[in-house]
């Protein structure tokens, strides 16, 4: 008998499982197998997609440098010594959280994990046990959500896991999806040469977003010649031997397109079908766990549920923070807050990065608010980083100046939106920020001049 157990090894699960360990418990995680340490952040999502995506980004920035006097004329790329790097940064961040793990003396256990009653675990494949616990802790993440028409094909009709299994750069490809997986895959793509089509059901890429950063995105992805259809619907594909013809319904016409490969990047799904749920006691919606304000299962008590199996934001440093919040209720430490605020980042290129509230709800709410713009063309920095694209956009009570939230789209907007991370904690107003120093010349320096702007 544990005293906890977790159910997959991602972020969500390795950070509970380490700091419940640290804290004195007996914890047992669970994962499918020993590939899957680190979960889809490190195996599949955030590690090896930014890996890809700063290399994309390289290329793209050398033609700047290139005109500084390095000679870095590109004319070949090698995607298998970027998927070899890729691999071998993820083993050494494995090696990380095993070590992490051991030494908060972490049992851990490989094999399919599912409820056969509301405290007690199965765990099937190769080494098939029942273990049981006082508390167990569902961190079993998502998958690829799969588009209503068509079917992952192999090596044609793909998901952003098959992207780092590509042998080489399409010729050509069709981006089902505008939100920040798909904006990405299409910047790293169209940087190392691929015809990139962007497929958008909704009128606006990056949804989350407030408009003038979708409309600004949208403008200089189509300057890079990435194609954007919004409002679009696949209406038809047919697979053919060398690639994937699509009918694309773009509202006034109907057009046939031919993609060496489509990928389809329209969400993700919580893993819940698997877990014996019922069994368990544990209530889903749509999939999702369903939880209260402190994380716990609302049918059974001795369950907390974590990360993108849970419906809040699916990103890795929402899902760190909730097993913070599990780690101390069960630990009995002073509880964590439930409400937060948290940047919401892609990494395509230019950057977005955008935190607390958005332009949009502060609108819908009725809050008295002024929205304060500049432009990263009069950034010296961000000139002399070959990119001076994008702006940063403050939001602010109209009456205090207290800083609400902020938007960025540009040269490392995912770095910083940090600085508004500090500022909106600590309650800061734009006059306290104008009274600050910041370095010169750099990329942050835009939010003095923004916040000194009269
Ligand atoms: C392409 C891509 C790029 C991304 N980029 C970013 C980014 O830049 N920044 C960011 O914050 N987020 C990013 N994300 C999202 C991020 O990866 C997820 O939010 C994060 O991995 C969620 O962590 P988790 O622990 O909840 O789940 P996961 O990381 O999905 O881990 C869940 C684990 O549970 C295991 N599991 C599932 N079912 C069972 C079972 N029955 N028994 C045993 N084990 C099980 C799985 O094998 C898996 O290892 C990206 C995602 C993708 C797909």
């Amino acid at each position: 008998m544990y005293d906890v157990i977790v159910i997959g090894a991602g972020p969500a699960g390795y950070e509970v499982a380490s700091l419940l360990g640290s804290g004195g418990k007996s914890v047992c995680i669970i994962d499918k197998d020993e590939s899957r340490i680190g979960g889809t952040c490190l195996n599949e999502g955030c590690v090896p997609a930014k890996n890809f995506l700063e290399t994309a980004s390289f290329v793209k920035k050398s033609a700047y440098f290139q005109k500084c006097g390095v000679d870095l004329t590109i004319n070949s790329f090698d995607i298998a010594a970027l998927k070899k790097n890729t691999n071998c940064l993820i083993t050494d961040l494995t090696d990380g959280i095993l070590g992490k793990l051991k030494k908060a003396k972490v049992e851990i256990k490989y094999g399919s994990a599912s409820f056969l009653d509301e405290t007690t675990i199965q765990i099937s494949g190769a080494n098939e046990e029942v273990i049981k616990a006082e508390k167990i802790v569902i961190a079993s993440g998502s998958t690829h959500r799969n588009h209503p028409l068509m079917n992952l094909v192999d090596g044609k009709i793909i998901s952003s896991k098959e992207v780092f299994e590509l042998d080489a750069i399409p010729e050509s490809i069709l981006v089902i999806g505008g939100g920040a997986i798909g904006c990405e895959f299409a910047t790293f793509f169209k940087s190392l040469g691929s015809a990139v089509d962007i497929a958008e059901f909704t009128p606006r890429l990056v949804p989350i977003e407030d408009d003038d950063i979708a409309r600004t995105l949208k403008r200089e992805l189509e300057k890079q010649g990435i194609n954007i259809f919004l409002k679009s619907n696949v209406t038809g594909y047919e697979v053919q031997e060398d690639g994937v013809e699509v009918t694309l319904d773009l509202g006034k016409k109907v057009e046939v397109k031919k993609y060496d490969k489509v990928l389809i990047s329209i969400g993700r799904n919580p893993n819940t079908e698997d877990l014996g749920l019922d069994e368990g006691i544990v209530t889903t919606d749509r999939g999702f766990v369903i939880v209260d304000e402190t994380l716990k299962s609302i049918s059974n008590m001795n369950v907390y549920a974590i990360g993108d199996v849970i419906p809040t934001p699916a990103l890795a440093h929402v899902a760190y923070y909730e097993a913070k919040r599990v780690a101390a209720t069960i630990l009995g430490q002073e509880p964590m807050a439930e409400k937060t605020i948290f940047p919401s980042v892609t990494f395509c290129t230019p950057q977005i990065a955008s935190i607390g509230e958005s332009e949009r709800a502060l609108k819908e709410a009725g809050v008295d608010f002024k929205a304060k713009k500049i432009f990263f063309k009069i950034n010296g920095k961000a000139k002399i980083k070959g990119d001076d694209s994008g702006f940063v956009k403050i939001l602010h009570e109209t009456q205090s100046g207290k800083i609400l939230g902020a938007a960025i789209i540009g040269n490392e907007a995912t770095e910083i939106i940090h600085e508004f991370l500090v500022a909106i904690n600590a309650e800061l107003t734009i006059d306290d920020l104008s009274k600050m120093i910041f370095a010169h010349p750099t990329l942050s320096e835009t939010i003095l001049d923004l916040v000194s702007a009269h």
